[in-house]
């Protein structure tokens, strides 16, 4: 009988489409999408350290120019205080003056400079343990990669190797039963063909009754298929 060939048939389609699944998921079932979605996160929240960082070092670099300007003032006030011209001492008290209040205004300017700073440390530190981590995750990334590209080429060599066993199975079956066992299966690639067990159907476990396992005990041409009425496969005794 042919039918006991196109159940192995379908035995080795039923592989085949769980070696197709596998082949969709490796990259799932491995890790590696867990991985990526890990990588984008800390990108972006290195992103964000980034941005809040930058807006804190651009205040640091105005502060360290602003200090610069007025020390170039104070320079120029000690020039001329402590240079070869002789001033009034009203004119001397009034540069004093003015000296003690840049050098004032530089204290307050380096107050601020050491909050900025105490502020940027966390994110620093944070910096760093992300890196690390972005670092850490990469590599484990390239290792899963290279795991993912062997374990696709192992499927695809047993994907060969039972595409060849069906396409030669194939050939000892009548255009006629190939053609309804294709259809059975159709695009949703259900199962086409099941033994019975016990009077259940194998694909579905419908109870048979009597008469029908008893019709099937003399089917004795494949041209006569009892088909189950539940899920509609070609029943094999
Ligand atoms: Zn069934």
């Amino acid at each position: 009988m042919q039918l006991d060939e196109l159940l192995e048939i379908q035995s080795l389609d039923t592989s085949l489409d769980q070696l197709k699944y596998e082949l969709e998921k490796v990259e799932d079932s491995l890790g590696l999408t867990d991985m990526r979605v890990s990588q984008t996160k800390i990108e972006s929240e290195l992103k964000d350290l980034e941005i809040k960082m930058s807006s804190q070092r651009d205040e640091l670099l105005r502060i360290e120019s602003n200090v610069k300007e007025i020390n170039q003032k104070i320079k120029t006030f000690n020039d001329r205080m402590f240079g070869s011209e002789t001033y009034a001492s009203r004119d001397l008290e009034h540069m004093n003056a003015e000296v003690e209040s840049l050098k004032s205004q530089i204290s307050l300017l380096e107050d601020r400079e050491i909050e900025i700073i105490e502020i940027l440390e966390p994110f620093e530190e944070d910096v760093k343990e992300k890196t690390a981590a972005m670092s850490a995750l990469n590599e484990s990334i390239k290792n899963t990669e290279s795991q993912v590209d062997s374990h696709i080429q192992e499927i695809n060599a047993r994907i060969e190797i039972i595409k060849q066993d069906i396409a030669l199975k194939r050939e000892k079956i009548s255009p006629d039963l190939l053609g309804k066992y294709d259809l059975l299966r159709g695009h949703n690639k259900q199962v086409a063909i099941s033994k019975v067990v016990n009077s259940r159907c194998g694909s579905c476990h419908l109870n048979l009754s009597a008469s029908e396992v008893s019709v099937l005990k003399h089917l004795n041409d494949d041209s006569e298929l009892l088909l189950c009425e539940q899920c509609g496969c070609i029943l094999v005794h």
